[in-house]
């Protein structure tokens, strides 16, 4: 029996992971229709990747290049529109699938635009779902949207854990490959740049998520964001490091199985599973080969060397709205230390002193977490400017 055409919408197209997702639609043409594809500045990717897919509309959030878009897309009958809103209404126009990848809070408004349509939401936006969590899982649940996690480790759970039965996993550890100063010391890590810290060993990821893995502050991210998708206590997520990143995650349950989701480090196999699920779709990714991988490594993570993962850990032990806070002021360090403004081992103390800076109640609302995250970029901005490189 062939399936339906599916509607899908692609949120940060022009991004590694909406990339990865239009190349897998490309293979599969006949399956999927392409509402809309959005992006921030990058016209020339946006138009390319609309045409190679044949879109009906295409987003550029940056409203001054609305001519740029339309020009570039003269001809090809694919609507050009612009601005902020433009996205948020692109991901509430109810596609029956949306990818949400446009990476830091800037995903917020659109994601939650898009669970607001009860549909299919595969979130790759993991800070979204940090900063946001409760109110996001209230608003899935309200609509009756399914939300799919596509970050790697969130899917390998994912497709582990027994979802008629939680209270049979005894706990939930996320794998983490270490990232690229796995070995360094304090004096090397001092030292970093921006072009060693975003070249991942393992994983070809965008700027941003590539530095969160060096400095370990992604896994934190990712425990808060596993403690909102599944439903166990903070203490029972847990991280290992693994740095060949074959398994994905692990799920320990009371009887003392471990089931383990594997695969190739291409983040086109956690998104073809998004896209497909509940069935299955054929990738062109690189399969295992046990035989050539021959063992896996397994550590426990350095929490003197990386105190962002211990930092996210105190966060997710906290809640309320520390990790609105921690989420923001990471996102401005991040940016600073890629601008060379910031140290790297600098990231996680901005984020801590912006912690002990702002301590404002939980959010109960989207404009309430937005605000927090105004504030908290402000201080982490202060700070910043206060840290002498
Ligand atoms: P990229 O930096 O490669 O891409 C980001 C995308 O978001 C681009 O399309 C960018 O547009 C768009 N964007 C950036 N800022 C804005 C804004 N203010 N408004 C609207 N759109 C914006 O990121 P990745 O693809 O690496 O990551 C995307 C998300 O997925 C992140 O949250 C990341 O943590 C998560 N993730 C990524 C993985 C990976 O392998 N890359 C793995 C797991 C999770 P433009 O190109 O025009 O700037």
């Amino acid at each position: 029996m062939t399936q339906p055409i599916r509607t899908v919408t692609v949120l940060g197209a022009t991004g590694s992971v909406g990339q990865s997702t239009l190349d897998l639609i490309e293979r599969n043409r006949g399956a999927y229709e392409v509402l809309a594809l959005t992006a921030h500045r990058d016209v020339a990717g946006l138009a390319a990747s609309a045409v190679r897919v044949g879109a009906r509309q295409a987003v550029i959030a940056d409203s001054s290049l609305y001519g740029a878009l339309s020009d570039a897309l003269a001809g090809t009958g694919i609507e050009a529109i612009a601005g902020e809103e433009a996205v948020v209404d692109a991901a509430a126009a109810g596609a029956d699938w949306t990818m949400a990848a446009i990476v830091g809070t800037a995903g917020l408004r659109p994601v939650m635009a898009a669970l607001r349509q009860g549909k299919t939401v595969a979130l790759a936006n993991k800070e979204s779902l940090v900063s946001a969590g409760d109110v996001m899982i209230a608003a899935a649940r309200e609509s009756g949207a399914r939300l799919l996690p596509v970050d790697s480790e969130h899917n390998a759970v994912f497709q582990c854990f027994d979802r008629e039965r939680p209270g049979a996993v005894r706990r939930i550890i996320l794998t983490a490959s270490g990232g690229p100063f796995r070995r360094a010391s304090i004096d090397e890590m001092r030292r970093v740049t921006p072009a060693q810290a975003v070249a991942h060993p393992v994983w070809a990821m965008g700027a941003k998520i590539s530095v969160d893995s060096a400095t370990l502050m992604n896994k934190g991210l990712e425990l808060i964001e596993a403690f909102h998708l599944f439903p166990l206590d903070a203490e029972q997520f847990d991280v290992v490091v693994h740095p060949q990143s074959v398994i994905h995650s692990l799920v320990e349950y009371v009887d003392g199985s471990f089931l383990a989701q594997m695969g190739s480090p291409d983040m086109r196999i956690p998104i073809a599973h998004a896209l497909a699920w509940p069935s299955r779709m054929e990738t062109p990714c690189e399969r295992l080969d046990l035989v050539k991988i021959s063992h896996l490594d397994f550590e426990a993570p350095d929490l003197e060397r990386f105190p962002a993962l211990a930092l996210a850990k105190q966060v997710l032990r906290e809640g309320g709205a520390k990790s609105a806070i921690l989420n923001a002021s990471n996102e401005v360090a991040v940016a600073s230390f890629l601008d060379s403004r910031l140290a790297f081992l600098d990231i996680a103390t901005i984020a801590y002193e912006t912690l002990q800076e702002y301590a404002p109640p939980a959010p109960t609302s989207i404009d309430e977490v937005l605000e927090i995250d105004r504030q908290a970029r402000r201080i982490a901005r202060d700070l910043v400017g206060k840290c002498p490189i």
